[in-house]
This record gives structure tokens, sequence and C-alpha cells, in this order.
């Protein structure tokens, strides 16, 4: 038996604990990083892969907040406290109604990676609740980031851990909590990151994870000596921030991007979606894409409702490069079979773990490159650790600047991974090359500090 199998079955009598969806990630990374467990010893012997899966803390607490009806309302929050073995905790907060602690988990696992793989001075964590922010006011939204605050504002802290945000989590929540733990410690610090940049965010920091997920792709189609994205037509999921700037980065480069989708349903527009009008719809109006076709009624509009297998319509559209940018597990094996049948060249994951474990294997079996989450969309952790730099050092730095380096940043990821992965012996397979490279970063900095 093999150190990956061996290190599975002593974590499988747990599996019903840790559940599903955190396996799932815990998995795709031991069975990465067979190569460097059986070639460098040390990693055994100092109980690397047992100490990393166990989060150093899970914080679980109570949010209690009064609705516009001024009724009390409760909910759950969190924040997992993975791994500081490189720096500070950095993560996202997520509010959405399926958060728990398995799917916190799971984030802030592949977090330690994602964060490591940067080459920044950063350790790994997520939090967040399962409030749901959708048809709430914006005043309740406001009361329950100062609840959620109140209590995570313990934990938190400059140079302890900074989080930023997620799904449902953006400048305006953002803003609200900054404001609650300024007032609660009198503390002008950067303790979050994301903030508006009126009061210490970043230039780029909302652009940065969907940008860096195409410099990303453009990195890795020219190390792979295919055509770049110049006049291809391209699929996106999804139409939060990380999909709207990625779109917005595929048409600055001269792709053309045709979908979008939310929670609802999705748009296939064949002359590159309205790009304005999506951030309208989504990020002003908060309302459902159907109403895209309102204005563009020539553009087709599919519910979720008409997928009842749980395929994605998204996928069937033919494309030269596609970018699940919504959320975990939205690709599955018919879904890539779809796009592979219809001539797709590259896949880049936009959003955290978006393929399932047999979407990626579909790809990799076709050696069509695969770009995995935590290399591809670290372009917004790196830019959120310019955001600290910028505040601890007092400075503002350029959109030009930012993007250069967030640029320079995507593709060092990039040479990182296809290196790791051509030492190890599995050339081209930028899944476990980023595993690798991600996992010998910590582990190597855990032996160094001692248990
Ligand atoms: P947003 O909340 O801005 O957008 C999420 C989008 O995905 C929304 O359009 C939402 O639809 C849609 N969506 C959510 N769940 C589903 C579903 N089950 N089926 C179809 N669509 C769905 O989040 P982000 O763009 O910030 O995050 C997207 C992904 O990217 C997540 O996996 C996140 O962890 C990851 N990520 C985000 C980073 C960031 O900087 N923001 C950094 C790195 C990773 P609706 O509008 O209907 O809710």
């Amino acid at each position: 038996m093999g150190i990956a199998q061996e290190d599975i079955k002593k974590f499988e009598k747990n599996k019903s604990e840790c559940d599903a969806i955190f396996y799932q990630a815990m998995e795709e990374i031991i069975y990465s990083i067979a190569p460097l467990l059986e070639s460098e010893p040390k990693y055994k012997k100092y109980s690397i892969v047992e100490r990393l899966i166990v989060p150093d803390r899970i914080i679980k607490f109570k949010v209690a907040w009064l609705n516009d009806s001024n009724k009390i309302e409760v909910n759950t929050g969190y924040r997992i406290q993975f791994n500081n073995a490189l720096g500070p905790y950095k993560g996202g907060l997520r509010f959405h109604p399926s958060v728990n602690e398995s799917v916190l988990k799971f984030l802030g696992f592949e977090q330690i990676f994602k964060n490591a793989l940067t080459g920044l001075p950063l350790g790994g964590a997520k939090g967040g609740s399962d409030f749901d922010p959708k048809g709430k006011s914006d005043f309740e939204i406001m009361k329950f980031c100062s609840a959620y605050m109140r209590e995570l504002s313990k934990y938190i802290g400059a140079r302890i851990d900074v989080p930023a945000g997620d799904i449902g989590v953006g400048a305006r929540e953002i803003g609200y909590l900054f404001g609650e733990y300024k007032k609660i410690t009198s503390s002008y610090e950067g303790v979050l990151t994301g903030k508006p940049y009126m009061f210490g965010g970043s230039l780029m920091r909302p652009e940065a994870t969907g940008y860096g997920v195409v410099y990303f792709t453009q990195a890795m189609l020219e190390m792979e000596g295919k055509e770049g994205l110049d006049g291809k037509v391209c699929t996106v999921s999804g139409a939060g921030n990380v999909a709207l700037h990625t779109i917005e980065k595929l048409f600055q480069v001269g792709a053309l991007p045709v979908t979008c989708s939310d929670s609802s349903g999705m748009i296939y527009d064949s002359r590159g979606v309205d790009l304005p009008l999506l951030k309208e719809l989504k990020m002003n109006q908060r309302v459902s894409l159907e109403r895209y076709i309102d204005i563009h009624p020539e553009a087709k509009y599919i519910s979720v409702s008409e997928y009842p297998q749980g395929e994605h319509s998204v996928w069937d559209i033919p494309c030269y490069a596609a970018f699940p940018c919504a959320t975990q597990n939205e690709l599955n094996e018919a879904d890539a079979q779809n796009l592979i049948v219809n001539g797709c060249a590259c896949l880049t994951e936009g959003a955290n773990m978006p393929s399932t474990p047999e979407a990626i294997a579909m790809f990799l079996s076709h050696k069509i490159p695969f770009a995995p989450a935590k290399a591809a969309n670290a372009g917004g952790v790196a830019v959120s650790e310019f955001e600290m730099s910028q505040n601890a050092s007092m400075q503002r730095w350029s959109f030009e600047d930012v993007d250069v380096k967030l640029k320079e940043t995507m593709q060092q990821i990039c040479k990182r991974v296809a290196l790791s992965a051509k030492e190890y012996g599995v050339e081209g397979n930028y899944v476990d090359g980023a595993n690798i490279a991600g996992f010998k970063r910590v582990a190597d900095a855990m032996i160094a500090e001692g248990i």
C-alpha cells in the first residue's frame, strides 16, 4: 500500500465526521502529493499530513440581530483558523444559507495551499455564516454585519487573522464589518481586506480574482504551446465578483465571453454578454439574470429548472476556454464530457473547487490544460496581501502598479506549479503541481517552526 492510500485509509474512519465536501478536498491533495511523500520521508517523520488536516481552531458562535420588523433573528457564525505557519490567518467570509462547518473546513483547507502558492506570507482560514443576504434591506445587512463582528472581533487582528470577502460578502459588507471592528477596538488597522478604497482598500482588489484567472490562463496556454485567448469564444458561469471580472478581462484580451449564470439560470448571448448591463443587474439592482432578456430578447435564458438531472446548461455551449466562477461542484462529469466533445481546449477554475473529481479526471485524461482554483484564483488573496502591505506602510499604490504585480504573481504561480509537476513526474498536470508546490512550502515552514 502506497503512502497516499495509507493516509487516506487512516482518515476514512473520520469520514462521517469530516463529511463529504471537506473529504473531497483532502483526498485530492493527499493523492496529489503522494510522489512528494514517497521521496521526502521528513514529511511523514513530522506527521505533517495529520497535523495539516486538523484546523488550529474552529470558532463557532451565535449571531442575534434585529430585522426591519423589529424581530430578533438568530444565525450561526464561524471562523476556522486552519494554519498560520506562513503568516497571519487569511481567507474570506461567506454569507450564504449553505454555509456550515464542513463547507468552511474545505474552503479553509484549500486556502492554506492557495496562499502558500502566492509565495506571500499568509496562513489559511475561512469563515462566514448561514445568513442569507438575499432579499435583506441595506439596514438589515448592516445590523447583521455589526452583530457578526461583535463576536468575530475577539479573534482577529492585523497580525493575527485578516478576513476578506467571498460569496455574499463584497465591499458593502466589508465596510460595515470594518466600521464595527473600529468601534469595538478604537483601532484603525488593516484587519480586513477588500475594504472600499476611501478607507484603506487597494485599487484593483475587486477585479483581482477575475483578472488573475485570465492572467493565469494566458500563462498556462503559453506554457502548453496552445493558441492564446484573442478572438476565442469563452464560457463563464456565475455572475458575481469573480465571474464579472473574469468576463471583463476576457473582453480586454480580445476574447468573446458568451455566457454567465446565477442560482436561477443562465444567459447565452452569442454576440458576447453585455457587461455593463450585467453589472447593473447583479451589482446595483441585485436581481435575477432573467431580467437580461428584457433588454436583449435575442439572447437566450435557460432556467435551472430545465436541467433537472443536475447538469449545467453553461457547459453545453461550445467554447475554446471554460471558466466556472460560481460555486463548488458546479461542473460534473457529464458537463466535462460536453465541453470536450465540443472542442474545449482549456479549463480554468475561478470558483473554489467548482469541478467534481470525475470532471477533473476527464480533463486530465484528455490532456486538456486544467487550471485548479487554488492556483488560478489566487489573484484575490495576492492583492489582499498588497492591501495589507499598503495599510501597514500607509501607502497607496496606483491601479497600474497593482496590475503589474498581480500579473507577475499569476505568471510566477503558473511557473511554480508547472515546474513542481515536472519535478515530480506529472508534467502538464497543474492539479498535482499546485498541490505539491503549496504543500511543500507550508510543510517546510511547519518543520522549521517545530511542534
Ligand atoms: P458572489 O457572491 O459575488 O457571486 C457568486 C455567484 O455565483 C452569484 O452570481 C450567484 O448567484 C452564483 N451562485 C451561487 N451559488 C450558485 C449555484 N448553486 N448555482 C449557480 N450559481 C450560483 O461570489 P464570488 O464571485 O466572490 O465567489 C464565487 C466563487 O469564487 C466562490 O467559489 C468563491 O469562494 C470563489 N472565490 C472568490 C474570491 C473573491 O475574491 N471574491 C477569491 C477566490 C475565490 P446569485 O446571484 O443568484 O446568488
